[in-house]
C-alpha cells in the first residue's frame, strides 16, 4: 500500500509542487522517511541510488518550515538558517538546491541558498541573508562560519547526504565541527549508501539514538538497469566496444567513466576525433567549466560525458540511457553509484563494463559486492581472445574474496582508500529539469528489463511489479 503525499499530511504548497513535478506516488523510501521525519527524532537512512532520497528529506523539512511561518512573513535578513543540508560534492549541493527550489515553488516566504567552494564569496554571503534552508559543502560552510558570515546556532535540523562519501573525502572533522556549531538542533538525518561501522561511528557522535530505515541497499540489484560485461584484449579493443555501444540506436545520452583525470581527457578527445559529441569532466577543471559541461549535458546539448568518479554520485539527469565503465572504479561500491546514473525515475538503463584480463579481481569484487554475476557478452566481430574471456567465478561460489579492491569487507574498514583522481570535492551544476518518465524505453532486444523502481511496500525487491506512474 502506497500512501499519497496528501495522506502524509504535507502542506498544500508542497502537494502542488509534487504534482507539478509529476510525483504521483511516494517512492518506498519517501513513504517511510517522510512520516518518520515529520514526527521527529534522528534517523539514518539507506536506500538505493535513484530511489528519491532527496525529496524524502526535503519534503518533511520544508513542511516544518512552512508550518513555522504560516503567514509567509518576510524573514529577517540575517544569515541564520533553520535547516542545514550537508553534501560531499558541489555537484550534489547544486542538485539538492535545485530540487529544493522546485519544491518550494508554491510556498511563499521560504528562501534557499547554496554555500560551496569554487564560487565567489560575495554573492554567496548576500544570498544566505534571510535564507531558511542552506545547502552546503563542509569546507566553505566552515569558512563562512569562521568569518562570521553565517551563524549556525539557529539550525533546528541538519541533514547529511551521502554520509559514506563524506567520510571517503575526509570530511569527518569538518562535520564534527559543524555538528558542534549547531549543537542545539532537535533533529539530524543521515543518508548513506551503507551502514558500515565507520558510518555507525559517525552516527553515534552526531545523533541521539537514531532510528534506522534501510531499504534495498546499494548492494542490491538494480532491476531496471541491464548490466553487461565485455572482456577486451587491449585499450584499442575497448575503444571499439565503446564505439559499438555509443552507436546503439537506443542511446540518448551516456556517461563514460574513466579511471583517471588524464584518461577522461584522452577518451573524450579520441571520441571527438571519431565524430562523437563528447566532453570530459573531472575534478581538476575550473568550477565554471564543470558547471558549463554538466549544464550542457542536462540540456541535452552534450550526448556523451566522459567523467571520473566525481560524477558518480548525486547527478540526476533522467535522459542518461547508458553508463559505460571504460576504466573500472577504485572501489566496488562506486560501481553501484556509477551505474545508478542511468535508470533513474523509474526508467530503464544500460550499464556496460569493459574489462581487460588484468581487471579480473576487480570484476570479482564488484560481483561480490553486488551479489550478482556480471553477464559477459560478446559482440560479433569484436570477440576477445580466449585468454581475455576466462570467466570469473560466481559470487559466493568459493572464489577468492575480492582482494585489495573495496568489496564489502573493505568498505567496512576505516582506512581511507586512495582517492583516485578527480574525486576531490565535487563541484558544479544547476537545475534539475525533472523530465516526466516516459516508461520503458527499450523493447524486445533482450537488453534492459524495465522493472519498476517506485511504488510498492518499502520492500522494492519483493513487491509485485508495478509500472512507474
Ligand atoms: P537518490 O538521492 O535516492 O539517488 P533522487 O532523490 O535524486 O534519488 O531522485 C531520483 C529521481 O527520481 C529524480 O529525478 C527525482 O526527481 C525523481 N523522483 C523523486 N521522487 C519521485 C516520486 N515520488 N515520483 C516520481 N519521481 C520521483
Ligand atoms: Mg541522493
Amino acid at each position: 500500500m502506497t500512501i499519497s503525499f496528501k495522506e502524509m499530511g504535507l502542506a498544500q504548497p508542497l502537494l502542488q509542487a509534487t504534482e507539478a513535478l509529476g510525483y504521483t506516488l511516494a517512492t518506498p523510501v519517501q513513504e517511510q522517511v517522510i512520516p518518520a521525519a515529520l514526527i521527529g527524532g534522528d534517523w539514518m537512512v539507506s536506500s538505493q541510488t535513484g530511489s528519491g532520497k532527496t525529496a524524502a528529506f526535503l519534503l518533511p523539512l520544508l513542511n516544518k518550515l512552512i508550518a513555522a511561518n504560516p503567514n509567509n512573513k518576510p524573514v529577517p535578513g540575517r544569515a541564520e538558517p533553520q535547516v542545514l543540508i550537508l553534501c560531499p560534492t558541489r555537484e550534489l549541493a547544486q542538485q539538492v538546491t535545485a530540487d529544493a527550489i522546485n519544491l518550494v515553488k508554491f510556498a511563499k516566504g521560504i528562501r534557499i541558498a547554496t554555500i560551496m567552494g569554487g564560487m565567489p564569496y560575495g554573492k554567496q554571503i548576500s544570498q544566505i541573508k534571510g535564507a531558511n534552508l542552506v545547502v552546503a559543502t563542509p569546507g566553505r560552510l566552515l569558512d563562512l562560519s569562521n568569518s562570521r558570515s553565517i551563524r549556525l546556532d539557529k539550525v533546528q535540523c541538519m541533514i547529511i547526504d551521502e554520509a559514506d562519501r563524506m567520510l571517503d573525502l575526509g570530511f569527518q572533522d569538518d562535520i564534527e565541527a559543524i555538528h558542534q556549531l549547531c549543537a542545539d538542533r532537535d533533529q539530524t538525518l543521515m543518508f548513506s549508501a551503507t551502514f558500515a561501522p565507520r558510518i555507525m561511528q559517525l552516527a553515534t557522535s552526531l545523533m541521539n539514538n537514531p532510528g534506522r530505515i534501510e531499504l534495498a541497499s546499494a548492494g542490491h540489484k538494480h532491476e531496471n538497469i541491464s548490466q553487461t560485461l565485455h572482456w577486451a584484449d587491449s585499450i584499442a579493443h575497448k575503444h571499439k566496444l565503446l564505439s559499438h555501444w555509443l552507436s546503439d540506436p537506443t542511446m540518448e545520452q551516456a556517461v563514460v567513466f574513466a579511471s583517471t583525470q588524464a584518461d577522461s581527457e584522452t577518451i573524450a578527445d579520441s571520441l571527438r576525433a571519431d565524430g562523437y559529441d563528447a566532453t570530459a569532466l573531472h575534478g581538476a577543471m575550473p568550477q565554471a567549466v564543470r558547471n558549463r559541461r554538466l549544464q550542457s549535458l542536462r540540456k541535452g546539448q552534450t550526448r556523451i560525458l566522459v567523467a571520473t568518479d566525481v560524477a558518480a554520485r548525486g547527478i540526476d539527469v533522467p535522459t542518461i540511457t547508458h553508463v559505460i565503465n571504460f576504466g573500472l572504479p577504485m572501489k566496488a561500491e562506486d560501481y553501484v553509484h556509477r551505474i545508478g546514473r542511468t535508470g533513474r525515475a523509474g526508467r530503464s538503463g544500460v550499464a556496460i563494463t569493459l574489462a581487460e584480463h588484468r581487471d579480473r579481481s576487480k570484476i570479482r569484487a564488484i560481483e561480490q559486492y553486488t551479489q550478482q554475476q556480471l553477464q559477459a557478452e560478446v559482440i560479433p566481430g569484436l570477440e576477445p581472445s580466449e585468454k581475455s574471456r576466462k570467466p570469473t567465478s560466481r559470487p559466493g561460489s568459493g572464489g577468492r574474496p575480492g582482494r585489495s579492491f573495496g568489496g564489502k569487507g573493505a568498505s567496512n574498514s576505516s582506512n581511507r582508500q586512495g582517492q583516485g583522481q578527480g574525486q576531490g570535492e565535487g563541484k558544479t551544476f544547476k537545475q534539475n529539469h525533472f523530465a516526466k518518465p516516459t516508461g520503458p524505453k527499450f523493447g524486445g532486444s533482450g537488453k534492459p528489463s524495465s522493472g519498476p523502481k517506485f511504488g510498492g511496500s518499502g520492500k522494492p525487491s519483493s513487491s509485485p511489479k508495478r509500472t512507474f506512474a
